[in-house]
């Protein structure tokens, strides 16, 4: 357990940030990837500039931003300030000083270029963001997913809980191999550094159930699988508008269309229960 990583974990939630920070943080402490960045808002910047100091991270960029809604999906877009537009944000990037082949001197117009690249980021995902370049796209491809994903990937999950453990992108794909082995490496010390009680809610809802019936995307964090069968218990289950979620999503499924994890495979019924009872059954 890391002292220090731990403390920080607490003050983040204090200044608009959460455990997927600490996620990120982590990652570069830990030497997975080489840089790291954190966006937050503006008045913030000497905490996190103390943080960083704390853990030998070095801040080789800093960059004030104006955030605003985006009116296609449930996330904040960033840009740079226009006109009448107050920079209320700030984007900082960061490395481990200790790491002395790295370069410290990228210019912000280069880390902006090549964003993916610098974050360690799979080469497939960051193609699937430059050819879609909307955060919606993603979103209707992981509800209408088919093949099996990976929980490590599922980003569905910061629809209901917006603090997961994910660096922040999209991965191409819900069972994109390059983005689970990349999560999978920060898990590995992530769980070994970090206090499990800051992390559980976390795993809870990446690994929750998932489910589509017409115009509603269902999750339930709690579910107990038993040979071929899920139960999820009715009051467990949250539910939010499709449209809520991407603005474009057009279709509606009038079958239940559970969203195909590995860590429930081979799943063929949906059990709702009210305690003991079985309400209804859905062949998924
Ligand atoms: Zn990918």
């Amino acid at each position: 357990m890391n002292q220090k990583l731990n403390e920080i974990a607490k003050i983040l939630p204090t200044i608009g940030l959460g455990t997927r920070h600490i996620f990120d943080i982590t990652s570069v402490y830990k030497n997975i990837r080489p840089y790291g960045i954190l966006h937050f808002e503006k008045k913030y910047l000497s905490i996190v500039e103390k943080s960083m100091d704390e853990l030998s991270l070095s801040i080789f960029s800093k960059k004030y931003l104006y955030k605003e809604a985006d009116p296609n999906s449930r996330e904040g877009i960033l840009s740079l300030a226009k006109n009448s537009e107050e920079e209320n944000f700030c984007e900082l990037w960061f490395l481990n000083k200790n790491n002395i082949d790295l370069n410290r001197s990228l210019s912000w117009d280069e880390l902006h270029s090549r964003t993916g690249y610098y974050l360690s980021y799979p080469d497939c995902c960051v193609g699937a963001w430059e050819k879609y370049q909307a955060q919606n796209i993603f979103y209707e491809k992981y509800i209408y997913e088919t093949k099996r994903g990976f929980w490590q990937n599922n980003r569905l999950a910061s629809i209901f809980y917006p603090d997961i453990l994910m660096l922040d992108y999209f991965p191409c794909s819900l069972d994109c191999p390059h983005a689970s082995q990349l999560a999978d490496k920060i898990f590995s010390v992530i769980n070994t550094e970090l206090d499990a009680d800051l992390l559980n809610n976390s795993f809870k809802w990446m690994k929750a159930v998932y489910f589509v019936n017409q115009e509603y995307l269902f999750a339930s964090p709690e579910w107990i699988k038993k040979d071929d069968r899920i139960s999820i218990n009715q009051d467990k289950i949250q539910k939010v508008k499709l449209q809520e979620v991407a603005k474009m999503i057009k279709r509606s499924i009038d079958k239940i269309h559970l969203i195909p994890f590995e860590h429930y495979s081979g799943v063929a019924f949906l059990d709702i229960m009210r305690e003991d009872e079985i309400l209804a059954t859905f062949k998924v």
